[in-house]
């Protein structure tokens, strides 16, 4: 299934770099960002299906309502306590330990990587289930949520909020820079699982093409990015990954 090129340059210890997007999380379970949104209908969910993502995510919407935009991310992180990685997150903790050089760069704010043993991630779009100030930046790992209003930051007071980029934010600075670094630097760069339309994550791969990298990329359609792709398997994540590091580390 792998071109016997391809294995031998992952086994000759090159600097690796992987960027992950939501088809990584859907084969999980998770439905991406819009999808998750629920329809009008009963129960909890149906409470939000009256707003846009673009009416909740943003911080225009958190200096209107604190509390609703609060409540919803709650909501949200109650939703993905059920999900688990699946086996492409840990082919991916597979690759850290054993490739000498490995970055990991996800647009995904689940934590399913972290929870499935990765380390080194950086993290474009946050992380859903990190809660800091939203004026101070502190994060915290324990709050009172059993309360009217939205719970304080206990250095300076101001109000806390989910650690993720909301539309109309910009990314966080250190990991993007660290991202582009990563990928300008990489002998190989995988995509996985994205679209490769959202920037400026997308524009990692472009980057790395255009310094010399070896882009694989692995996905269930073609994207953008196929045609600038030396190798490109379509299909599921957790049925490729895995694969590959039985047949470069196996
Ligand atoms: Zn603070």
């Amino acid at each position: 299934m792998f071109p016997s090129d391809l294995v031998s340059l992952l086994r000759g210890t090159p600097k690796l770099v992987a960027l992950t997007g939501a088809g990584v999380s859907q084969e999980s379970g998770l439905r991406t960002f819009r999808d998750s949104h629920p329809s009008p209908g009963s129960g909890q969910a149906g409470l939000w299906a009256q707003y846009k993502p673009t009416e909740l995510a943003s911080p225009e919407a958190f200096a209107r309502d604190p509390k609703l935009v609060w409540d919803w991310y709650a909501w949200r992180r109650e939703a993905v306590k059920g999900v688990r990685p699946n086996p492409g997150h840990y082919a991916l903790v597979e690759i850290e330990k054993r490739a000498p050089q490995f970055i990991l760069i996800t647009q995904n704010v689940d934590n399913l990587h972290r929870f499935a043993g990765s380390q080194n991630v950086l993290e474009l779009h946050g992380n859903i289930q990190r809660v800091r100030c939203a004026d101070c930046y502190t994060f915290t790992e324990t709050w009172d949520d059993d309360t009217e209003t939205v719970p304080r930051c206990k250095e300076c007071g101001g109000l806390l909020r989910p650690d993720v980029v909301w539309f109309g934010e910009a990314l966080p600075r250190a990991q993007l820079e660290a991202a582009v670094e990563a990928s300008r630097s990489c002998d190989v760069f995988f995509s996985i699982g994205t679209s490769g339309v959202v920037q400026p994550a997308a524009s990692l791969a472009f980057a790395a093409h255009n310094r010399g990298a070896v882009v694989v990329e692995i996905n269930a359609e073609p994207t953008p990015l196929t045609p600038k792709a030396e190798y490109v398997f379509e299909g599921k994540s957790g049925e490729i990954l895995p694969q590959l590091v039985r047949a470069v580390w196996g």
